[in-house]
Parts: structure tokens; sequence; C-alpha cells
């Protein structure tokens, strides 16, 4: 069953979204050689709650954090720790959830600590414009397989490989609800996508191989060869003007 929304419960939506992208602004400007995840989470809750939001992540089937915090060859959930700290020549993934007046925001960037090298640089930049190249085919009628196969034919073209086990989803009331957002894909294929629906894309993509796996915490996926891996998320609307990206500020 996919939940399509009306114009309060997008209203609702963009306010969880922004939220959830005044998070982010804020610890973009946190991310530096030193600080440890645990404390981005820390900041993160205090901002979500003063938002008058509720972390959506934080009990979430057991996460025991408010964001994910996922340092290069973890791919996504990692779990933010005090002894986690960042340095010079790292990348950050951070997904942040928000729940406000019952609807969920859900957003992720990936921040390069101080420098970084020329190569990670390039990852960064191809997940974040596989991201936008699926958003593009977010307009009512076009399959769900469109997205996927536009995230997957950009980040190839790079020779990066896109992440598997892991998918984009429909969100509103629920954090993760129909349909599923594969990152790859053949075009044409899926649900169509209809006035009112919202997709949470999210492309997580390695700078080798596709393969992961999950850590003895049950939480932390990283890559199997232990190579970087960039993670980049938006919830979108369709709407009859095309895509409406609602954890972006306009
Ligand atoms: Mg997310
Ligand atoms: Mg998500």
């Amino acid at each position: 069953m996919i939940f399509r929304k009306g114009k309060t419960e997008l209203e609702k939506m963009r306010r969880a979204n922004l939220i959830v992208a005044e998070v982010l602004d804020h610890l973009s400007r946190l991310v530096k050689p030193g600080v440890s995840t645990k404390e981005l989470d820390e900041v993160a809750e205090e901002l979500i709650r003063k938002s008058g939001g509720l972390p959506s992540f934080k009990g979430y089937q057991g996460f025991p954090a408010s964001v994910c915090a996922s340092v290069n060859e973890e791919v996504v959930h990692g779990i933010p720790r005090r002894d986690k700290i960042l340095c010079e020549g790292d990348i950050l993934a951070v997904d942040v959830g928000v729940q406000f007046e019952g609807y969920h925001g859900d957003s992720a960037r990936t921040f390069p600590v101080g420098q970084i090298s020329d190569e990670l640089s390039k990852l960064l930049e191809v997940t974040k414009e596989s991201l936008y190249e699926g958003i593009r085919e977010v307009k009512v009628g076009t399959r769900v397989s469109d997205v996927s196969a536009a995230i997957q034919a950009h980040v190839e073209a790079y020779g990066f490989s896109i992440v598997r086990e892991f998918v984009g989803h429909g969100i509103g009331k629920s954090l993760h609800e129909e349909p599923q957002v594969p990152n790859y894909g053949t075009p044409g294929r899926g649900p169509r996508l209809r006035e009112g629906m919202v997709l949470a894309i999210e492309p997580m993509v390695n700078l080798g191989g596709p393969g992961v796996k999950v850590l003895a915490d049950n939480w932390t996926a990283v890559t199997i060869d232990g190579q970087c891996s960039a993670h980049f998320e938006h919830s979108v609307a369709v709407t009859d003007n095309g895509p409406w990206i609602l954890s972006e500020p306009s």
C-alpha cells in the first residue's frame, strides 16, 4: 500500500524536513578533525528537540542514537561513539530523521573532514549528483525504477559502484513506507509515481566494489573491501509541477 499525502500532510512533512536540513547545516559547521561522532549526535538531538521535533531514529528497532554517523568505509547506520574521533582526510556521512506532528523527514549528506583526497572529493560529488539525477525523474507518471536507473547510470559512468543491500523508501507517518526505491535497475519497472507520494531517495556509493556487510553491533554497514563509501539522501514529494525536495530549503 502506497500512501499518498494531501496538502496539509505535505506541509507537515516539509516542516519535519526543514528541521532535518537545519540540523545537517549546523553539523556541517562542526565537522572537523578531533570531534567525536557522539558530540555531533548530542548537538543534533538537542537541536531537533528545541525545534519541536523528535529524533526519528532514536529507539527505531533499537537504534541507540539520534543520527547515523558513518565514517570512511562505513556505508550507513554507523552508531555515534565517544571514541570515534574524526581525522583529517576522513569522510563522514550523517543521516538525520525528524518526526514533526506525526510525520517524518529524512535526509543525509556526506561531509569532508578537513582536506580530503581528489578521489574522495569526486566520490562525494558524483554521489550527490546521482541523487539529483534520480530526483529529476520524480514526476507524475514515471516509474520507481526510472529513478533507480538514472542514479545507477550516473554512478557507474564514473567507475564507482552502487550498494544493493540498502535502498530508498516511501516516507510519511512511518519512517519507512512502500515503495522501496533501489539505486539500481532497469527503467520502466515498479509502481508509477502519483501526486502526493513522497520518496526518500538515497544513493549509497562505494569507491571500490559494491559488497557490504553488517558489523557485530548489528547496525554498522561497512564495505567488504574496506574502501570508502558516500551517502546522500533527500525526501522528495511528487507534485503536478514535478519534484518538491522537502529536505532542501528553497
Ligand atoms: Mg536517512
Ligand atoms: Mg532513508
